[in-house]
């Protein structure tokens, strides 16, 4: 990790759209590639370990951070998340720049340490417009969509700490943007 952190740090609340916006942007970007956190928390139904995340027991994340193999860590809803030294390493040996998805605390963290960076946020058009998006994908409970706002209300209180924020008004539209900044950003 020295000189050339090749890495995309992409944020933004739940419900705004990251998932595929990051699909798209690994489809049109062929040198970016997914890195995959280290977790906490308990596996769910049709993820695999080591593709969705590296499910660690909670004395794997301990040593781990003890061994100083985090980029970043943090507590995210009661589970801790990490990002790896030696995956952002592994990518950009293979010429390529890693692309990670991380909570607001982290995205601090990284850009603090790592400032060469890119860091984005994509933040909805408006809080309104998230609510709706929640309320329509119908996934969750209404208290949990409203503890969602809270949460997205609290995120967007920390945007001034990324370099650019990208206003997900349609997936096309942003993930076009995002696709200039890393082109821009990484001299692609
Ligand atoms: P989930 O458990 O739903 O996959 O993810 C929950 C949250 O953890 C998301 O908001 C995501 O941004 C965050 N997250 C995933 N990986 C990391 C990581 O490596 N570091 C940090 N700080 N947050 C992460």
């Amino acid at each position: 990790m020295k000189n050339n952190n090749l890495l995309v740090v992409i944020s933004g609340p739940s419900g705004v759209g990251k998932g595929v916006v990051i699909k798209e942007l690994l489809k049109s970007i062929k040198k970016l590639e997914l890195a995959i956190s280290a977790t906490t928390r308990p596996i769910r139904v049709g993820e695999e370990n080591g593709q969705d995340y590296y499910f660690f027991k909670n004395e794997e994340f301990d040593k781990a951070i003890h061994e100083d193999d985090f980029i970043e860590w943090c507590n995210v809803h009661g589970n801790r998340y990490g990002t790896l030294k030696k995956e952002i390493t592994r990518i950009n040996n293979n010429n390529k720049i890693g692309l990670v998805e991380i909570d607001t605390q982290g995205a601090e963290k990284i850009k603090h340490k790592y400032p060469e960076i890119l860091s984005v946020f994509l933040a909805p058009p408006t809080v309104a417009v998230l609510e709706e998006r929640l309320t329509k994908r119908g996934t969750e409970s209404k208290d949990a969509i409203k503890k969602r706002i809270e949460t997205a209300n609290e995120e967007l209180k920390r945007i001034k700490h990324y370099d650019y924020v990208v206003i997900n008004d349609t997936i096309s539209n942003s993930s076009k943007e995002i696709q200039f900044l890393i082109t821009k950003s990484f001299d692609l």
